[in-house]
């Protein structure tokens, strides 16, 4: 549902603060950082590109306990067998992954597909979420620039979804689902953000949180494993161009969750599965979050405030050099009361 004739209404309740921005290349305290000791007592080596290391509160892994009682009908209960991991973008402790360089990202990118390739070998492993959270508005108090992994024992409800919506557009229409949609979007042309060579980025027709965000390789793909270097060093740039316009819309660094959506691995086929990424953020607004209720939490369907043709053209309005790579700041853009009034270069 989109009810954008609503965005304006005035809005009187809690906002929250905008995210500190680390200034610090290196933090002491920071368990991410390289050199550093984690809670399990274990120390990060000195590391210089991406490392990938098991989470030490995994919420799934192998030495997870059998569940004690047995539930009464009807419900099931499963063993939470599977790997944890955190994956650090940068030895960096202020760079966001907006502002990595276009071939560390691909460097992350390429350890994505490794750890793919890797987790999704195990056979009690049925799906292999990846996914980063960024920003103390989706609960994330460390900066430091990181995703995580959880290769289940199960298949995620939206990536279960998915591929049973990708299978049946298939039957029923021989086409890609994903295919049409890139179409469609491609045709219309108002919702891109960004397309460079077998990638592209777009505000999709169904949005449900204002900027919300797909990037995807053009061909399909059941997962990042597939996709050839040459269209990774693609994917990267569509990425890394999308983060960008993202931080500079505020002139601060957007908080979101992005998920990789990729097809299961649990053996059954999964025909039309077409992999993607999915930026979300809660923020409507600087300071003003998306709250889920009624209609979201009660019903099961998302109301979307916003136009996602006008959110799109917000993005594209922006510029594609990173705010904090050009020290001049806008008089305007620094304005509290006026903050949704970024600077469109
Ligand atoms: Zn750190
Ligand atoms: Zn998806």
């Amino acid at each position: 549902m989109i009810s954008s004739h609503r965005d304006s209404r005035p809005w009187q309740g809690e906002t929250v603060g905008d995210a500190r921005t680390p200034r610090v290349d290196y933090d002491p305290n920071c368990y991410l950082c390289p050199g550093n000791a984690r809670v399990s007592g274990k120390r990060n080596p000195d590391y210089r590109g991406v490392f990938a290391f098991d989470n030490d509160h995994p919420c799934v892994g192998p030495d997870a306990p059998h569940p004690d009682t047995l539930p009464t009908e009807p419900y099931q209960v499963l063993r939470a067998d599977g790997v944890s991991r955190v994956v650090c973008y940068s030895p960096r402790h202020d760079r966001s992954l907006a502002e990595l360089p276009h071939h560390e990202i691909v460097a992350l990118l390429e350890e994505l597909q490794r750890q793919f390739r890797e987790l999704s070998a195990r056979p009690e492993v049925r799906h292999v979420l990846m996914f980063e959270n960024k920003g103390e508005v989706v609960g994330v108090s460390n900066p430091h620039p990181h995703c995580q992994i959880y290769a289940t024992n199960f298949v995620f409800r939206t990536i279960e979804l998915e591929a049973e919506a990708s299978a049946a557009y298939l039957a029923a229409n021989e086409r890609v689902l994903f295919q049409d949609i890139i179409a469609a979007e491609d045709a219309d042309g108002r919702r891109v953000l960004a397309s460079s060579g077998s990638a592209l980025a777009f505000v999709p027709y169904f949005a449900r949180y204002a900027y919300e965000t797909f990037v995807a390789p053009r061909a399909t793909h059941p997962s990042i494993a597939e996709l050839s270097p040459a269209e990774l060093d693609d994917l990267a740039a569509v990425l890394g161009e999308t983060l960008v316009r993202m931080d500079n819309l505020w002139r601060m660094p957007f908080p979101y969750v992005m998920a990789f959506h990729q097809a299961p691995v649990d053996g059954a086929p999964h025909p039309g599965f077409h992999f993607h990424i999915e930026i979300h953020t809660p923020l409507r607004k600087p300071g003003l979050l998306k709250y889920l209720a009624g209609p979201e939490i009660g019903g099961g369907n998302f109301l979307n405030d916003t136009a996602p043709e006008d959110k799109a053209a917000e993005l594209r309005g922006t510029s594609t050099t990173h705010y904090r790579a050009n020290p001049v700041i806008p008089r305007e853009a620094r304005d509290p009361d006026r903050p949704d009034r970024g600077p469109s270069t």
